[in-house]
């Protein structure tokens, strides 16, 4: 994103998302980390990923922590600036995202989505943690990809839980066209 004033502080209408970009080749990978509100900059960043005539452009999604209304406007305003990207891939996409992706229509675009943070409790010591799925192959059933996606607890290594239900959780894999 802009980078112009970088070296002033933190001011209330500077973005509270950051984009890091990095090129490989033909791929444009896209790191978004933080709170997309009403100061965000997605639009200036749909440019400059449509600038840069990347085919495969990867928006790593992974680090958002949260997305208020006005950011999900806009956040489909992105998506419908990148549909003419040759192949537009959505990965990694944090708990905040994986709620869009469900209720609101359009969310996604055209992009694919391949993998999503979800989240485990341990029944044994109530510690929680985020894993990553893989979803592009998964196929749309939400209590098989569970089942195939066991993880233990980072803290005592007992087998922690699935913390959400599947179905609502994995909704959007049934929207997939
Ligand atoms: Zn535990």
């Amino acid at each position: 994103m802009a980078s112009g004033d970088a070296a002033g502080g933190m001011t209330a209408d500077q973005p509270q998302v950051s984009a890091a970009l990095e090129r490989r080749g033909d791929t444009l990978e896209v790191k978004l980390s933080g709170i997309i509100d009403e100061r965000n900059a997605l639009l200036d960043l749909a440019e400059e990923l449509k600038q840069s005539g990347a085919r495969r452009i990867v928006i790593d999604a992974g680090d958002v922590r949260r997305i208020n209304s006005v950011g999900v406007r806009d956040w489909i305003l992105m998506m419908r600036e990148l549909e003419s990207v040759e192949d537009l891939v959505l990965q990694r996409c944090s708990l905040a995202i994986v709620v869009q992706l469900n209720t609101v229509h359009n969310f996604r675009g055209s992009a694919r989505i391949t993998s999503v943070m979800a989240p485990y409790a341990c029944p044994a010591c109530e510690a929680e943690q985020v894993e990553t799925i893989d979803v592009e192959n998964a196929g749309a059933e939400p209590e098989a990809l569970v089942a195939a996606n066991a993880h233990t607890c980072n803290a005592c290594g007992a087998s922690v839980e699935f913390d959400d239900l599947p179905d609502r959780y994995f909704m959007f894999l049934g929207s997939a066209s």
